[in-house]
């Protein structure tokens, strides 16, 4: 019941009238931090009205989109909608919020409805940061997309790649850290040599890399010269391969070595945290948002947390394995501090499935507890796929992928 939040004269004024009142908590973003956050505060405590905030019909999946680019997967099994949350008692608010009056604790949507809250969950995802790349804006993403959003940028890449001719040259430029989802790009031009192998087998793929080492980069550069021989192309940082500019109009991608004209053009633009971010007054300088790691209670506005990719996760990867976890702990915190207890300090895990094919999987895997302020690895309780196993072992850790995937989002939206 929307009325709950509803931001009469009494919401916040009337203590008495408060105290009796169930405790109301809004939530922005319906992704895998959001949605996962929403559900685990409404099982774990029926008692609390939660309100999430999310502009679309149905939410659109990142993981595994990059076997939609290479026509291994339908673009159709990336989608989830609300239902199952409203069953559940959860209000979609089919609006998107456009800013906080932190004061007053109340959100304002963008048909200026004001929601108040007890205490509010800010999980936006991502923005594409286009300043920081000349030559990048909306306009160069039809031309050279990003895809990493997935939805119609994921579509046009996929149209792009059909349209290419046998022998063309497939630029991936990938950003330094941080940035959403670490393996992506790398997992993005393996499955794209896939899609070439079989099609276009005269093509090349170039990846700009603004750094000089990347996730899982030795099982990587193993299955790549098991899988594509003499396909793949990888430029480190040191190496010119920073992209510090590029040219939409004929496909340009300069470095500070020179510059490469592809047939296809992968941009992948650096990034910070979703605007509302920002809007809100929890996003510092970095463009990221600082957390307490045992409450994710945001260190610069009391009341509002933020979880999933736009919080600094200290070590832990930008994932939706490491926002769904972020959410469940980071409710199990709000729940306690609604209910006058003490939070406890959280252990998360974090797992990234990556697919070299359809039968070739490897994954990366840590322990993340609070330390010193920020979210640090657990030395020596993670890991990576070993480098010399036998195919049998690739083809098991593609079926976990999956299998991880299902798990994922059924407990976010399912
Ligand atoms: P999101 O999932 O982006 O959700 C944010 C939501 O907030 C969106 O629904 C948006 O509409 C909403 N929103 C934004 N602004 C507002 C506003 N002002 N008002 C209301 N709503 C708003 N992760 C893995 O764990 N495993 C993988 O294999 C994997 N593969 C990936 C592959 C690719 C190609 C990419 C790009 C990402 C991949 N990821 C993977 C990363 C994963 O998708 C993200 O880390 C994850 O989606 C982050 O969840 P989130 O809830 O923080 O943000």
């Amino acid at each position: 019941m929307l009325a709950a939040f509803a931001a009469g004269a009494c919401a916040l004024a009337c203590p008495a009238v408060r105290a009796q009142a169930a405790p109301r908590v809004v939530v922005i973003g319906g992704g895998f931090g959001g949605a996962s956050l929403a559900r685990t505060l409404k099982r774990e405590d029926p008692g609390i009205a939660v309100a999430l905030v999310e502009p679309n019909g149905h939410y659109t999946a990142c993981p595994l989109s990059n076997a939609v680019i290479a026509g291994l997967r339908d673009m159709a099994q990336q989608h989830f909608g609300y239902a199952g949350l409203a069953a559940e008692g959860i209000t979609h608010v089919p609006q998107r919020a456009v800013r906080i009056e932190a004061e007053q604790r109340r959100v304002v949507l963008a048909d200026e409805v004001r929601l108040s809250y007890d205490r509010l969950v800010v999980a936006p995802g991502i923005d594409l940061n286009v300043d920081a790349l000349p030559g990048y804006d909306n306009a160069a993403a039809e031309l050279m997309p990003h895809a990493w959003k997935a939805g119609e940028q994921t579509r046009l890449l996929r149209r792009q790649l059909e349209a290419m001719e046998d022998g063309g040259l497939v630029v991936i430029a990938a950003p330094a850290n941080p940035f959403r989802c670490p393996p992506g790009p790398y997992e993005r031009a393996s499955l794209i040599a896939h899609y070439l192998k079989a099609h276009k087998p005269r093509s090349k793929i170039l990846i700009l890399d603004s750094k000089d080492a990347f996730s899982k980069q030795r099982l990587f550069e193993a299955g790549w010269a098991a899988l594509y021989p003499g396909m793949i192309e990888w430029v480190g940082l040191s190496f010119g391969g920073r992209v510090t500019e590029v040219d939409a109009a004929t496909r340009t991608l300069r470095t500070e070595f020179g510059e490469h004209r592809a047939a296809v053009a992968n941009v992948i633009p650096p990034q910070r945290a979703g605007a509302i971010a920002a809007l809100a007054g929890v996003a510092d300088r970095t463009g990221w948002c600082p957390i307490d790691p045992v409450t994710f209670e945001s260190r610069l506005v009391p009341h509002v947390h933020v979880i999933g990719d736009a919080a600094i996760g200290g070590a832990m990867p930008k994932s939706a394995f490491t926002a769904n976890a972020q959410a469940k702990a980071g409710a199990s915190a709000i729940i306690a501090l609604l209910r006058g207890r003490e939070p406890a300090e959280p252990k998360l895990i974090n797992t990234c499935y990556s697919l070299l094919a359809p039968d070739y999987g490897i994954s990366i895997a840590g322990v993340y507890t609070p330390q010193n302020g920020l979210l640090a690895e657990v030395e020596g309780a993670g890991g990576t796929s070993p480098l010399d196993a036998p195919a049998g072992v690739r083809a098991e850790e593609a079926a976990y992928g999956e299998a991880w995937f299902a798990t994922i989002t059924g407990e976010a939206f399912g």
